[in-house]
């Protein structure tokens, strides 16, 4: 038996967070919201693999930070274990940008409001490459991420097709996980290829209102449609906000977005319980568009179940699904005379 060395440990560690570029799209999205930017841009060529680059109007990276901002489990976000029960930024682990580095050569330049000029730097493995050099920029934070998985030659020739590539990033970043849930935030994605293809395939605004990106991101059959929930739940200390689609409005597959506490996360049981809601309503074979989200106190709620965050525990779930059901079929009753006309028997 042999010791491993920290490289190889580190690279094996990279792989479980950074399967694909949609992965490291999605965690340097979330550190530029924990930036507090409003403005995020991505670029990509193949897909990410080759070239993919985060700008953000974020606060910035100070200078004095920016030689272990690449190691493993630094982090300006939490300090003690008890935090987590409070946690409010996205990252925690302090993990991404160091797993980026393992399998990817990384970039970072970055400018605070206090600063004069930019800096920027250069990461392999964790380790500042060369010296932090000053530059021109503006406030905020760009990442350039190169040959991702170079090293990892098995991994790179898994990826077939650099435009599902680009497709999963276009879904992680715009349409599911944050254009909708940020609205009033603008985001971009930019396809830098040099073919036919190129440009920007997926906006919204600065100032959009959630129904107006509702049907820019999936359809204005669906953005027509939808109504609001909104309703505290006192006992629960529960806050239930979000846009469903009415009786009119059927598509094919259940689209449940669902965030708690700011994260899109998995619930099987919520999402089995509308979608059997739902039933009474739409004509058969049809589903609707939900979209929930819900606040409650950081303490009901665990979020280190895995490193990749998908996945969250909360406490009293039977309640909570119960609760949320409810308010979902007063919102369908109160809005709509016209389901009756789809109501099956
Ligand atoms: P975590 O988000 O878990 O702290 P990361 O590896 O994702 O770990 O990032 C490490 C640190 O780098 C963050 O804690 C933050 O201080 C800084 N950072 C990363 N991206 C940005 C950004 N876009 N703007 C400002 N700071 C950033
Ligand atoms: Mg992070």
């Amino acid at each position: 038996i042999k010791r491993l060395d920290e490289t190889v440990v580190n690279r094996i560690a990279a792989g479980e967070v950074i399967q694909r570029p949609a992965n490291a799209v999605k965690e340097m999205i979330e550190n530029c919201l924990d930036a507090g930017s409003t403005c995020i841009t991505v670029s990509l060529k193949s897909g990410g693999l080759k070239l993919l680059q985060i700008s953000d109007n974020g606060h910035g990276i100070r200078k004095e930070d920016m030689e272990i901002v690449c190691e493993r489990f630094t982090t300006s976000k939490l300090k003690e274990f008890d935090d987590l029960k409070s946690i409010a930024t996205f990252g925690f682990r302090g993990e991404a940008l160091a797993s980026i580095s393992h399998v990817a050569h990384l970039t970072i330049t970055t400018r605070t409001k206090d600063s004069k000029c930019a800096y920027k730097a250069s990461y392999l493995d964790s380790k500042l490459k060369g010296a932090v050099r000053p530059t021109a920029g503006n406030i905020g934070t760009q990442i350039t991420v190169e040959d991702l998985f170079y090293n990892v030659p098995t991994r790179r020739k898994a990826f077939k097709s650099a435009s599902e590539e680009h497709q999963k990033i276009a879904d992680v970043m715009t349409r599911f996980v944050y254009a909708l849930h940020n609205s009033g935030k603008s985001f971009t994605l930019r396809k830098m290829d040099q073919d036919v293809s190129a440009g920007v395939s997926v906006r919204t605004q600065l100032g959009s209102t959630h129904v107006t990106n509702i049907g820019t991101l999936f359809g204005s059959n669906v953005g027509k449609e939808v109504i609001q929930v909104d309703h505290f739940d006192p006992q629960l200390h529960l806050k239930i906000n979000g846009y469903v689609t009415n009786a009119n409005c059927s598509i094919k597959r259940f689209l449940f977005l669902l965030f708690i506490n700011n994260r899109l996360v998995e619930c099987t049981v919520l999402k089995k319980a509308l979608d059997s809601l739902y039933q009474t309503y739409l004509p058969k074979g049809g589903h609707p568009f939900v979209y929930l989200s819900l606040e409650m106190p950081a303490n009901n709620l665990d979020v280190n179940v895995h490193p990749t965050k998908h996945e969250v525990h909360f406490l009293h779930e039977g309640t909570v699904v119960e609760s949320v059901e409810k308010q979902v079929e007063a919102a369908l009753l109160s809005c709509d005379s016209s389901r009756t006309f789809y109501m099956q028997v």
